[in-house]
C-alpha cells in the first residue's frame, strides 16, 4: 500500500503535535470512539454555549491518520455552530469517500487522497462520528464496524 502520499505535511504535522489534545472540565458534550479495524480510539469532549461549540477537545491513540483528522477537527469546528459543524463532517465524508465532488477547505482537502485507500476510510472518519454523537448527546461508543 502507497501510504506514503497519505502522509502529506499537514497530516504528519497534526499527528506529530495534535492541536486541543486534551480534556475538558465540565464538558457538556462528551463521546468516545473506536475504530477496531485499525485500533483507533478517540474520545471527544466539548462546550457548547447555545449552539455554538466554544471549546472542543480530543484525546485517544491512533494511527497518523486518526490522530491528524481529530486534531484537525476540533480547530475547524471550535467556534462554529452545531449545523455548521454536522454539514461540514457531511462534506468530509463526501471527500474521503469520493461520493461527492466535496467544497472543502484546503486544510480538509489534504485527506482527498484519502478515498484510495478504503479501510483508512474509518481512520479519518472516526473523529468526526465522535462529535456527532458527542453533539447529539449520545451516550453509546461509537463503532465503525
Ligand atoms: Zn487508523
Amino acid at each position: 500500500m502507497h501510504t506514503r502520499e497519505l502522509y502529506q505535511q499537514v497530516i504528519l504535522d497534526h499527528n506529530r503535535s495534535p492541536r486541543n489534545f486534551r480534556a475538558i472540565e465540565g464538558a457538556s458534550g462528551h463521546a468516545e470512539g473506536n475504530n477496531p479495524l485499525c485500533g483507533d480510539t478517540v474520545t471527544v469532549d466539548l462546550t457548547m454555549d447555545g449552539e455554538t461549540i466554544v471549546d472542543v477537545a480530543f484525546q485517544g491513540a491512533g494511527c497518523a491518520i486518526s490522530t491528524a483528522s481529530a486534531s484537525l477537527m476540533t480547530e475547524l469546528v471550535k467556534g462554529t455552530s452545531k449545523d455548521e459543524a454536522l454539514s461540514l463532517f457531511d462534506r468530509f465524508r463526501d471527500l474521503v469517500t469520493g461520493t461527492a465532488d466535496a467544497q472543502v477547505s484546503e486544510k480538509l482537502s489534504m485527506f482527498a487522497s484519502v478515498k484510495d485507500y478504503p479501510t483508512r476510510v474509518k481512520c479519518a472518519t472516526l473523529a468526526w462520528q465522535t462529535l456527532k454523537a458527542a453533539l447529539e448527546g449520545s451516550q453509546e461508543t461509537i463503532t465503525t464496524e
